[in-house]
């Protein structure tokens, strides 16, 4: 076994191959699934002749191809953590591999798993490496198309991000789906779901007129339960266009809710997975703070639509930037359609109950940490109680249009820190 590495933030450095589009097949099985990739690559520099580092963990390399040509074995280096392409080509260059996983047997509740029926991914913050070799790095910024094929009867819903394009029936009993997303994204923000869910369909008129086609999946027995999910989604996306001028963009937007899904809510691009608890709600047992919880989560995690997944993070070092200014805009979102004093209080509260003793003991850490084995640990309270003004925040969303979101958010990054404790 490889040690896990110290990740130190004065050691990052661009990429030397750039990732622009990625086509994913999966082949869902109940042995095991095979995943297969193509990826257009693009060498950073012209003339360098770095090697290209790919990360993946726990899966079988069933074959690597450049250029359509099989590589022999003396052309990569294959490790528990890494596959290297030893001196890829120097122009442009197609590279694909097949691997093959076991979703059956993910306990990690990383990259791709499948648990009481369904197939699910989480890919925050590293998990896209236990589904294919890859520059798992948020910097890697590529257009996806993934073809999902699998037993109809077991799983007769297959989502992943982006538009659906075609879908149809195969032989054997199994069927496709081919979904595209015109946006380019780090992997991180890549979802599947396949399984038998039913869902609560409604749709979302832009303000500049585009039809957005809403469905929140659930197994069947949870769909009346999802009327307060769709009313927040709706509010959410109302307000985004309303306080920040932020209008979503593309025609559909799903979200999965499912009682296995470990993280709490993910906020994959157009297809936000949750779990169960934080999504459903009947009048006969939630309490109103249980409502007001959803409006907030549901908000939390499509205003990532914006800030986050179309303005993303450089690095994991970056991750409070994300999170404290989606933190930020969900409590003004809560504030505005709640009691803003109430909600104050509430997190001010929360902050002390959670926050305080961790900054007090052995786990505190800067709101940017220097160095990381393990970027799971930085998912706390921290980063959730940073306040930035809307000025600032529509700063990083023009900057983005301009092509300028990394240096913008590096130095949005210093603002930030520096206010952090300065609360009232
Ligand atoms: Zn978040």
């Amino acid at each position: 076994m490889e040690t896990p590495k110290e990740i130190f933030l004065k050691d990052y450095k661009l990429p030397d191959y750039y990732f622009e589009t990625v086509y994913l097949k999966f082949v869902l099985g109940e042995e095991s699934t095979i995943v297969s990739s193509e990826i257009v690559v693009v060498r950073r520099v012209e003339g360098s002749s770095a090697p290209l580092v790919l990360n993946g963990e726990d899966m079988k390399l069933v074959s690597i191809k450049v250029d359509g040509k099989e590589l022999k074995a003396d052309d990569y280096l294959l490790g528990p953590r890494h596959l290297t392409l030893v001196s890829p080509p120097s122009t442009k260059f197609t590279l694909e591999i097949v691997t093959d996983i076991c979703p059956q047997k993910n306990t990690s509740l990383e990259g791709l798993y499948k648990s009481s029926g369904n197939f699910c991914t989480q890919c925050e913050a590293e998990g896209f490496r236990k589904i294919t070799y890859y520059q798992d790095r948020p910097d890697i910024m590529a257009k996806y198309r993934v073809r999902i094929e699998a037993d109809k009867s077991l799983y007769p819903v297959l989502l992943s991000n982006g538009n659906l394009l075609e879908e149809g029936d195969l032989e054997g009993g199994k069927h496709y789906a081919l979904w595209e997303d015109p946006f380019q994204k780090p992997c991180y923000l890549f979802a599947l779901v396949a399984g038998p869910l039913e869902s609560r369909d409604d749709t979302f008129v832009t303000r500049s007129g585009r039809k957005v086609s809403l469905r929140i999946w659930t197994p069947a027995k949870d769909v009346p339960k999802t009327a307060h999910a769709m009313y927040s989604l709706k509010a959410a996306m109302k307000w985004d266009e309303d306080v920040f001028g932020l209008e979503y963009d593309l025609d559909l937007f799903n979200i999965v809710a499912v009682p296995d899904f470990n993280m709490g809510a993910m906020e994959n691009k157009s297809l936000n997975i949750f779990n169960s608890r934080l999504v459903l709600a009947s009048p006969e047992t939630a309490t109103d703070a249980d409502y007001a919880s959803i409006l907030g989560v549901i908000g939390h995690e499509y205003f990532h639509n914006w800030t986050g997944n179309r303005v993303t993070c450089r690095d994991w070092f970056q991750l409070s930037l994300k999170e404290g200014l989606t933190v930020f805009r969900d409590q003004e979102f809560s504030s505005d359609l709640g009691s803003r004093p109430v909600k104050r209080i509430a997190d001010v509260s929360k902050l002390r109950s959670y926050q305080f003793p961790q900054d007090a003991g052995p786990m505190a850490h800067p709101v940017r940490p220097h160095s990381y084995i393990k970027m799971d640990n930085f998912y706390t309270g921290k980063h959730c109680f940073v306040t930035l003004s809307r000025v600032l925040i529509h700063v990083y969303i023009q900057a983005y249009h301009c092509g300028l979101s990394f240096i913008v958010s590096s130095t949005l990054f210093k603002i930030l820190s520096s206010r952090f404790n300065t609360f009232e």
